[in-house]
């Protein structure tokens, strides 16, 4: 994958602080493969909106967390359970360490907090600086040296003591660093929204009815990514006392986070000035379980030209010069050669399977049609419902030139049923050995990401709606001209184009409740697919009647498909767009 950023670059442009009006904050921020600050669609969706703002000159600073053993190293052993390994890495390869801190207080105790700056360059040399906070400093007690180990281990006093560090300090430290003219603290999800609070301290705003609360809103942004209740971080005010101390009078800190817990969510719609959801559906859903808000939509993206594979990028580069910096002339791959896009996939096809027999010893077909499956291993997102009914299966797979799989994708580690799924495809793949080719990756990454979305022939994607905010991996599919098969939840209600981007798996029900009545044109059996027993029934239905034969018998259709999701989808389903949207939206607003 291409590096973006280099530490040891001669030519650094010097960073004006004076100009820098956004502040990001993400407890998550995965910008380089080898640095293992992310665990998946966020981080990497926060990567991406810094080095599509860099491109754009946008001038913004980021702030997110070190994690010293990453979020971890997963193997899986011979009967398919993960086992987590921390990831050892040295931040100095990458980034230089700051000298300046902050005091941070938790249960009492004085914690200093650095930072180390990490440089994102963009297309054009503009850099953001994203600083990667630092507890493991000589004078913290073990417990908050070990707040920047792990992402997302530990219990909820573990977790509330990183989100302080998170948004107390980082807003703390942006000031110390000379970042002092912060016009917008952006919130990418609720982890860092104790930022508000620091907010309204320095500025002895203690009453929560006072006047200059609107001055403390009109500086935040607030982007929420979680579709369910349960998915919001919330904490008992008993340990937010213990944590936080008389950070500001309880009573005002439970007028803006909820009266009975601390709700991160809560505390960020009610102090930011422009909140979205990642998609129209998530927006739709965002609206339904909090009332009286005004949220408002932006769609995610990706930052196309890190997803796009090299036999792409070579192709784009030869048709479409300029589109490194500007993915809206994708639109212009419409007119593409077919030969040469196939030549192209199959160049990444063949990059994959190679790593495919490397790393696994499975030695899949290049000819077969590839179905492709990696993301966060969480039951929500059903890793074994084209699984179901193997019978099935097999007999789809057995009409035409058959099917094969990959998957890949991390379980959190206190997720037994994610780590059931993992455990259950590979016993599948036992069972099928000889007839349908499955293959589990291990630790998948943004490495593996890249070489998956690209090399395989179909994007599987079977969230059970409306759980998928808005998902990301089928867009950086897209780019690379590789077609969804997905249930419609997300970012595919407004990207399925049916037969031309991709296909549905179910109704267009959701559809219409976007309002896309554009997308998704073709109805699927039936009624759609609420239970799982419907997707599986849809799924099979749209692989056998549609997908298989279409890839063996049609491949002028199939070419052209490719051509539409490059041209239509991954001109618009990216991170350019979707940073201009936040800079007209929230930024300068
Ligand atoms: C893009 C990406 C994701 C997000 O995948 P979804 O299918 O959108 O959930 C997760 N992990 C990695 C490593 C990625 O690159």
């Amino acid at each position: 994958m291409e590096t973006q950023p280099a530490p040891e670059r001669p030519v650094q442009e010097r960073i004006r602080k004076r100009e820098r009006r956004i502040a990001y904050f993400s407890m998550e921020i995965g910008v380089e493969p080898k640095m293992p600050t992310y665990s998946g669609g966020l981080g990497v969706l926060a990567g991406d909106t810094i080095k599509s703002a860099a491109d754009l000159k946008v001038p913004m600073v980021a702030v997110t967390l070190i994690y010293k053993q990453g979020y971890f190293r997963q193997q899986i052993d011979g009967d398919g359970v993960q086992h987590e390994l921390p990831y050892e890495w040295n931040p100095r390869k990458f980034m230089k360490l700051r000298r300046q801190t902050v005091l941070v207080h938790i249960e009492g105790r004085a914690v200093r907090v650095r930072a180390w700056e990490y440089r994102v360059r963009g297309a054009t040399g503009y850099t953001i600086p994203i600083f990667f906070l630092d507890t493991d400093i000589d004078g913290n007690s073990d417990y908050d040296r070990s707040l920047v180990q792990r992402l997302y281990g530990g219990d909820d006093k573990y977790r509330l003591a990183q989100e302080a560090v998170l948004g107390i300090g980082g807003v703390r430290l942006l000031h110390e660093l000379g970042y002092r003219r912060i016009l917008r603290y952006h919130m990418n999800e609720g982890h860092s929204s104790l930022l508000t609070l620091e907010l309204l301290r320095q500025r002895d705003i203690i009453e929560p009815d006072s006047h200059k609360i609107d001055g403390v809103r009109r500086m935040c942004v607030f982007t929420t990514h979680t579709p369910v209740p349960a998915g919001h971080d919330q904490f008992s005010y008993e340990l937010v006392r213990e944590v936080l101390g008389e950070f500001l009078p309880m009573d005002t800190i439970r007028a803006f986070a909820g009266e009975d817990r601390l709700n991160m969510t809560r505390l960020a719609l009610n102090l930011s000035h422009y909140v979205n959801g990642v998609a129209k559906e998530h927006q739709r859903v965002s609206r339904e379980m909090f009332p009286g808000y005004q949220i408002d939509s932006i769609t995610n993206g990706i930052h196309a030209w890190t997803w796009t594979s090299d036999p792409f990028r070579d192709l784009f580069t030869r048709f479409i010069p300029g589109c490194k910096n500007e993915p809206t002339s994708l639109r212009y791959a419409i007119s593409l050669p077919a030969d040469e896009i196939w030549k192209a996939h199959a160049e990444a096809k063949r990059k994959l399977i190679q790593h495919v027999a490397m790393t696994s010893g499975t030695v899949l077909d290049g000819e077969t049609l590839t179905i492709g499956f990696a993301r966060r291993a969480t039951a929500y997102k059903r890793a074994d419902l084209v699984f179901t009914d193997i019978a099935r299966l097999k007999h789809i797979a057995g009409e035409a030139g058959g099917v094969q799989f990959v998957f890949a994708g991390k379980a959190h580690p206190m997720d037994d049923d994610g780590k059931n799924l993992i455990r259950k495809i590979i016993e599948i793949s036992r069972a099928l050995e000889g007839e349908i080719g499955v293959v589990y990756l291990e630790d998948y990454d943004m490495q593996l990401a890249r070489l998956l979305v690209a090399g395989v022939d179909v994007w599987l994607n079977t969230p059970r709606h409306p759980q998928e905010a808005s998902g990301t991996s089928g867009m950086k599919a897209a780019v690379n001209g590789v077609p969804s098969l997905s249930v419609l939840d997300g970012w595919w209600i407004e990207g399925c184009i049916e037969g031309m981007t991709g296909w549905a798996i179910g109704s267009i029900a959701g559809n219409q409740r976007a309002g896309m009545e554009h997308a998704a044109l073709e109805r699927g059996p039936g009624a759609g697919c609420a239970t799982d027993e419907d997707c599986a029934e849809a799924l099979y239905d749209k692989l056998e009647r549609v997908v298989v034969p279409t890839f063996y018998n049609d491949r002028a259709r199939w070419i052209e498909m490719m051509r539409h999701c490059i041209a239509i989808n991954g001109s618009f389903f990216n991170t350019h767009r979707m940073v201009n949207q936040y800079v007209m939206s929230a930024y300068i607003q």
